[in-house]
């Protein structure tokens, strides 16, 4: 089958190439991958950001449909419609795996950086951990629910916003246009969107943000501070750290920022802020089988509709290079049929 793997070469981060599968072991299914999107993620681990992984087939926002299941498994039937997530399994009984904190897992496995994703024709998944996507939503639209909106959807849950308070989303990319329409939408909060990018701001108002920035050339924590008092949570989603630091002086006294991008850089924090004003800085890695669960339910519902286009697979160099520059609305969805 074709995958996207990563390349071991210096001059290429990635190569499309034949590959054989293993195998079913017990408790696997086989599954036929339609399409997978294209998350930022997946460029910091083809460059390496998180350590080297050569030969990794890249992809953990791949939906697809299950061919075969190993004989000891009851959760999946052949022909369920299933994604292929980040938090790909993780041990099922650690400290973190029983409190609801399974991403945390130590032993935790995830698609396209620790086992092969979903960049391919097929994919082996461990069938428990495999959430099911309802049978009313796309699965275009599902690539991104399953790592883009479960992640933002997450982070809203992790910022402790309530109805009626505002929150400032930092980059609104494939993860913050979710982000925009998880906080409008399902959290009913009032949303101010950040970027660097007029293009990316037009789309943030498409998809319901109350107040733009544009903090290319100017900083935008004054006019949040002006405007509404300061918000009442932030989610960074930005790949460049200027963002988090901005994102910390555009919040009011006790409020959380939700650390969620993963530029490779330090953040720093006037210490003396974080005390006097309460505030607290936590991070947020995507989101457990229930929070997916949840996210998918709320694009079946049609409240969060994920702006997709479809690619080919061998499409991945350009893709790549159109996200580095900026130029992606939305996200890019590699579809395997084509
Ligand atoms: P993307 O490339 O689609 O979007 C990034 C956005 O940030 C772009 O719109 C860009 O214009 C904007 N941006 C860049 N610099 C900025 C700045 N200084 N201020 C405001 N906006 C700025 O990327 P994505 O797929 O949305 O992913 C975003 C980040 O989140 C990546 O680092 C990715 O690895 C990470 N991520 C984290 C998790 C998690 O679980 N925490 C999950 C998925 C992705
Ligand atoms: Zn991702
Ligand atoms: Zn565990």
């Amino acid at each position: 089958m074709r995958a996207v793997v990563v390349s071991d070469s210096k001059d290429k981060l990635v190569e499309v190439k034949e590959v054989e599968l293993r195998a079913l072991r017990q408790g696997e299914a086989l599954v036929d991958v339609l399409y997978c999107g294209v998350c930022h993620t997946d460029l910091h681990v083809a460059k390496g950001d998180f350590g080297s992984v050569p030969g990794r087939i890249l992809g953990h926002e791949g939906v697809g449909i299950v061919r075969e299941i190993a004989d000891d498994v009851t959760s999946l039937t052949v022909g369920d419609r299933v994604s292929i997530a980040w938090f790909f399994e993780g041990c099922g009984h650690c400290d973190y795996c029983l409190t609801g904190k399974e991403t945390y897992c130590r032993q935790a496995k995830n698609a396209g950086f620790s086992v092969n994703g979903a960049m391919a024709e097929q994919c082996i998944v461990t069938a428990d951990y495999a959430v099911k996507v309802p049978a009313d939503l796309d699965l275009r639209q599902a690539t991104s629910i399953t790592c883009a909106g479960v992640t933002t959807y997450k982070a809203i849950k992790e910022a402790d916003i309530h109805p009626g308070e505002w929150i400032v989303i930092y980059g609104v990319g494939g993860l913050g246009n979710l982000a925009i329409q998880y906080a409008k939408k399902v959290f009913n909060a009032k949303v101010i969107a950040v970027d660097i990018n007029d293009d990316k701001l037009i789309l943030a108002k498409e998809s319901g943000a109350d107040l733009i920035f544009n903090s290319k050339d100017q900083d935008p924590t004054e006019w949040i501070q002006h405007e509404v008092g300061g918000a009442h949570a932030a989610v960074v989603t930005a790949v460049s750290k200027v963002a988090f630091r901005q994102a910390v002086e555009s919040v009011r006294p006790t409020a959380k920022v939700v650390n969620v991008g993963l530029p490779p850089e330090t953040m720093e924090l006037e210490i003396i802020k974080t005390v006097l004003d309460g505030i607290q800085v936590i991070g947020s890695l995507v989101g457990t089988r229930k929070d997916l669960e949840e996210a998918f339910q709320f694009g079946a519902e049609g409240k969060v509709v994920p702006v997709v286009q479809t690619r080919k697979l061998d499409e991945i160099d350009t893709i790549f290079t159109e996200m580095e520059e900026g130029e992606i609305n939305g996200r890019m969805v590699l579809d395997m049929s084509l």
